[in-house]
């Protein structure tokens, strides 16, 4: 790749990859809560088979909790069995279930009244269409191998089928779980684990969607303020400086050779999704010709002890049928993953520190 100042050519050569318009995120981390006796005690429970409500004043409240919602007064913390019968009192029919649902088929969610209790625990009803009622009478289902969660407690039948179910593979009634807890009694459970997931959809930004686009055909793009003749790596369609929009026009191919303005060095610590297990590089580069500089890039084709600020680097471009617009989002400004494995050493003379210190970040 040449010098600077071109214009991108619109649209750039296609690659093998495709651009998606939408980009999906996913964001998830793991934690572990403690549950408290009252929460701690209902899962206990469960695990054997039980179900179990608080007192509070003259009420049993199932699913039981610390405070009464009413008055806001500390409950009992006095566990009492309730069910494993109840009574449906409301209950909405999710007909296409997805991935996320507790059931893969037709299922309502319901509040069930729990033999015993005074209010209404929202759980999961497996029955056949158009059979759901407000009245009708449902039994409990659980777990054969208990994890200590919630849906230890798996899900409520109707009373009348009853018997025609109990084949389900890993789902027993109440009377089996208890007489397997018996013979082996469970730990209290005091802890439960979470995976948090949130995935969402959004739109790629078209200045984002033109640097995915262009990547893809092995050319790197900026974008040149017409006022501050600043240049921005990738494009972002507005000068934060001069805070005024800009757009395709102002776009430029910009040079894949630079020079390591600064690095650091990050040695991985073993946390979910953590891929890397050695120490790795990520650079600075300051793109010839233009000012524009790239954060956070890899290197390739050197070890981390003879990175140093100064060193002439080129991008290493993917084979195209390798390049992926997958990796190209509308965050992370500056990310070249998916059409460049890396920057690797030019072999030419380090460049002297006063002629980019000045442009380190
Ligand atoms: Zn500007």
């Amino acid at each position: 790749m040449s010098a600077g100042a071109s214009e991108v050519e619109s649209p750039a050569t296609p690659g093998a990859a495709t651009v998606p318009r939408i980009v999906t995120n996913t964001v998830e981390f793991p934690y572990r809560r403690s549950l408290g006796p009252v929460v701690g005690g209902y899962f206990t429970a469960l695990a054997a088979g039980r179900i179990t409500g608080v007192r509070s004043g003259a009420r049993v409240l199932c699913p039981p909790l610390e405070y009464d919602p009413d008055t806001g007064a500390a409950t009992s913390g006095e566990l009492v069995d309730v069910g494993p019968a109840g009574t449906v009192r409301s209950w909405t029919w999710v007909p296409v279930p997805d991935a996320r649902h507790p059931l893969d088929r037709p299922f309502a969610f319901a509040l069930i009244q729990l033999d015993g209790a005074d209010t209404s625990l929202m759980h999961v009803v497996d029955a056949p269409e158009g059979t759901l009622r407000t009245g009708l009478r449902v039994l409990a289902r659980f777990r054969a191998e208990p994890k200590g969660r919630p849906d230890d407690l798996a899900y409520f039948i109707p009373e009348e089928a009853a018997g025609s179910t109990d084949a389900v593979p890993g789902i027993v009634d109440a009377a089996t779980a208890a007489a397997r807890a018996g013979a082996e009694p469970a730990e209290p459970v005091a802890t439960m684990e979470f995976w948090s997931s949130l995935t969402y959809k959004e739109a790629l930004a078209p200045a984002g969607e033109r640097y995915a686009r262009s990547m893809m055909g092995g050319k790197l793009i900026g974008q040149r303020c017409p006022t501050c003749a600043k240049v921005y790596a990738p494009p972002r369609d507005f000068c934060p400086i001069d805070g005024i929009p800009l757009d395709e026009s102002q776009d430029l191919v910009l040079p894949d050779r630079g020079v390591v303005t600064n690095f650091t060095i990050v040695t991985p610590v073993a946390y979910p999704g953590q891929k890397e297990t050695e120490p790795f590089v990520r650079v600075s580069v300051l793109l010839d010709e233009v000012e524009a500089l790239l954060g956070l890039q890899p290197v390739v084709d050197v070890a981390n002890a003879d990175v140093r600020p100064g060193m002439r680097v080129e991008a290493v471009w993917l084979p195209e049928a390798e390049r992926s617009a997958e990796e190209f989002g509308n965050r992370g400004w500056g990310a070249t993953t998916g059409a460049i494995s890396g920057w690797r050493p030019t072999g030419e003379p380090d460049m002297p520190v006063d002629s980019y210190q000045d442009r380190v970040f």
